[in-house]
């Protein structure tokens, strides 16, 4: 079979539908082809938060930024990883992205309050503004295309946005910041009553863009897998595809094809190759249809790739009956610390996610092999938070027997379940909760930077990280280096487009997301920084493609 459209995108993740939805707006004929059944890819599965620089939002709350203070701020942490003008063409572009996306109705968003960068204290870093979240969405506005839209394993059983559910998190110690967000329980009764059912974070952010896609005649063919590119006269015209009954389609795109097939996270073979093995591949959260295909294909033409070795990493649980769960604020949370299979701390736990995984490899490495480490926390930290899918104060039988939580009335007692030094682990409790007790985190600095405050807690004080582990009894879970996806892929320009080995562009061939080397290099600048730039450059391939045939 042969199709012609103006312009092709594989994948139906964030990059993926901001591609379409920007090149369907300036006129082009678009058809998204995903290889699964359902649309969302990892995004689904995501916090749906996007980090956008100088952003409309920003503006409207009074709240200052810049292109030039984006550009210091990246400077100073990618560095010249990435070349300049592709840093320039993110900082410049990402704030057109959100305001064309929400100007035209395709999205509704938010800030995600007081979120920091990650590394806000770094020139150029703000201390809220650029991360910002979709809105809630009501997943009656898709009618029956709800039920092709990509939905987590498990995930909370409230919908609320992420300022909402953080607000929650602390709902034992801070009932009146909790109270805040009320809406989430009005949602929760008027979808009961009517039968309606409400999504939040990646799930919302896909389903709005979605439903704008369809409204706007947007052609989704789902379970079809590119595998391979078409050439002519040396410029891609189209793309071999697969349906599910094994059959060849055959698609032609007139103005370009956009890559955004996500990561290699589900590819044993490339993930052997490229991260080695210290990143077991079942503690990826990335979503199942990610194996490289994208990266594999346009290599076949000669495309060059980057920051192959890397990912976006994540310290996660491995839930019983439920898979991967990423530990995200829970780690600055206080009351808890984590330990390597000596007893011994080895980072500041309330770090970004991204820098305590590279942690854990420097540290937890030994004559090249993985060793274990625990998070090890106490009866009031249990009682007060949501950890692994337990809400607080709740922790599941089966949780016990099957021994992912580990509870003992001792330290010492933990110490020999977990297979640890219980002097070491005694010792480095007790040095804890004396350093907690005055404040100052002397070996680690844990809450001595904006982003480790804002996932404590103000209960604890004088630092809001820091609490001793006091109260019996004391629990432990295993924690693994983890992954949300990986980062290195299609090396491309300022304008998204592919890039072959010798340097130059390859006509008609754009990659986006997941499956293009990260604008960010080995950096996560802040909450949003894999989806803000996956959007922007979708959104970048989008106008370019218009722009050729205008
Ligand atoms: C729990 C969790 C929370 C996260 N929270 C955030 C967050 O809040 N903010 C943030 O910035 N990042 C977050 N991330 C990371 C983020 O979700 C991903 O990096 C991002 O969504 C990748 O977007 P993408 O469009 O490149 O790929 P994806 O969203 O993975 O989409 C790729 C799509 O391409 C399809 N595909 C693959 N191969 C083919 C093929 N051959 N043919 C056709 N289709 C194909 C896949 O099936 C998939 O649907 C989170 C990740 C996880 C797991």
């Amino acid at each position: 079979m042969r199709i012609e459209t103006d312009a092709l995108i594989v994948g139906s993740g964030s990059a993926g539908l901001a591609a379409a939805l920007t090149a369907r707006s300036e006129g082009l004929e678009t058809l998204v082809i995903e290889k699964t059944d359902k649309i969302g890819g990892t995004t689904a599965y995501s916090g749906g938060v996007m980090w956008v620089p100088n952003n409309h939002l920003m503006e409207q709350a009074g709240i200052e930024d810049s292109t030039l203070r984006a550009m210091d701020y990246l400077r100073n942490t990618v560095g010249n990883r990435v070349s300049e003008e592709r840093l320039l063409g993110f900082v410049e572009n990402a704030p057109r992205m959100l305001k064309k996306l929400t100007d035209e109705g395709c999205l509704q968003v938010e800030i995600f309050e007081g979120f920091p960068d990650y590394r806000a204290e770094v020139i150029g870093g703000v201390l809220g503004g650029r991360s910002v979240e979709p809105k809630v969405f009501p997943g009656r506005k898709l009618g029956e295309e709800f039920g092709s839209m990509r939905a987590r394993k498990f995930s909370s059983p409230v919908a609320g946005t992420m300022t909402e559910l953080r607000r929650l998190a602390v709902i034992k110690t801070n009932f009146f910041e909790a109270l805040k967000s009320w809406r989430v329980f009005t949602r929760a009764v008027f979808g009961k009553l009517f039968g309606s059912e409400y999504v939040s974070s990646g799930r919302a952010l896909t389903s709005w863009l979605t439903f704008s896609a369809k409204k706007n005649g947007i052609t989704f063919r789902l379970k079809h897998r590119l595998v391979e590119l078409i050439e002519d006269d040396g410029r891609v015209v189209g793309a071999r595809v697969e349906d599910e009954q094994g059959e060849r389609v055959e698609i032609f795109a007139r103005k370009g094809i956009v890559l955004a097939a996500g990561g290699f996270e589900h590819n044993a073979e490339l993930r052997a190759e490229y991260l080695g093995k210290h990143a077991a591949i079942d503690r990826s959260s990335g979503s199942e249809g990610n194996e490289g295909d994208a990266i594999e294909s346009a290599k076949a033409i000669g495309a060059a790739i980057d920051l192959m070795d890397d990912a976006w990493w994540a310290p996660t649980f491995m839930v019983p009956e439920v898979g991967p769960q990423i530990v995200i604020f829970e780690r600055g949370k206080p009351g808890q610390i984590v330990v390597d299979h000596l007893g011994n701390r080895f980072a500041n736990e309330a770090q970004p996610y991204n820098d305590f995984v590279k942690a854990m490899f420097e540290s937890l490495v030994v004559n090249d092999e993985m060793t274990s480490c625990f998070m090890v926390f106490d009866q009031n930290f249990r009682d007060r938070y949501p950890l692994a899918t337990m809400m607080p104060g709740i922790t599941p039988e089966k949780h016990l027997k099957s021994g992912f939580v580990r509870k003992e009335n001792s330290i010492k007692e933990l110490a020999k379940s977990i297979g640890v030094d219980a002097g070491n682990l005694v010792s480095t409790v007790e040095r804890f909760n004396a350093m907690a007790v005055s404040g100052k985190d002397k070996d680690f600095g844990r809450g001595d930077f904006a982003f480790d405050r804002f996932s404590g807690d103000d209960i604890a004080k004088p630092n809001s990280c820091l609490a001793p582990l006091n109260r019996a009894p004391f629990y432990a879970i295993e924690m693994f280096a983890g992954d949300l996806g990986t980062k290195g892929g299609l090396m491309t320009d300022e304008s998204a487009r592919v890039i072959n080995q010798a340097g130059e562009v390859i006509a008609g061939l754009y990659a986006v997301g997941n499956c293009s080397s990260s604008v960010m290099g080995h950096f996560y600048p802040g909450a949003g920084g894999t989806i803000g730039p996956a959007m922007t450059f979708g959104y970048v391939a989008g106008m370019h493609m218009a722009k050729e045939i205008k």
